[in-house]
């Protein structure tokens, strides 16, 4: 298996978990950007944003819900949550993850 994040959901990559539901896995970042840096991801390989299908639609819901969860579990009220969509947006593991951030301020727009 190629993709680190299946790997990660497979077990065979250790992570820092921070919470599980029956679709998504949530994780540490192993270069945080900020205090919080934890990653969302779905367990079934999708490899982004902008491959999701109509199919997904309670996929996705499902990963934001986890989202707020971690920002919960985090205990932050204010926090951001990014998606890197392609290798000219930002993305270097193609497997959908959501960033979500918290813990310092955030610039708008971001650099
Ligand atoms: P992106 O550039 O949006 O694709 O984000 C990929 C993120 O995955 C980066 O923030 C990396 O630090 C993070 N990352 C890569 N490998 C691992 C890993 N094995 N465990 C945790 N985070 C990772």
């Amino acid at each position: 298996m190629a993709c680190i994040f299946c790997r990660i959901v497979a077990g065979e990559i250790p992570a820092k978990k921070v919470l599980e539901t029956d679709a998504a896995l949530a994780f540490e970042d192993l270069a945080p950007q900020a205090p919080t840096h934890v990653l969302v991801i779905p367990k079934r390989h999708v490899e982004s944003v902008g491959g999701l299908g109509d199919e997904d639609a309670a996929l996705s819901g499902k990963l934001l819900l986890a989202a707020r969860d971690v920002a919960r579990a985090k205990k932050l009220t204010d926090f951001r949550v990014v998606a890197n969509s392609g290798a000219g947006a930002g993305q270097s593991v193609f497997h959908l993850h959501l960033h979500v951030l918290g813990g310092r301020p955030f610039d708008w727009p971001p650099g």
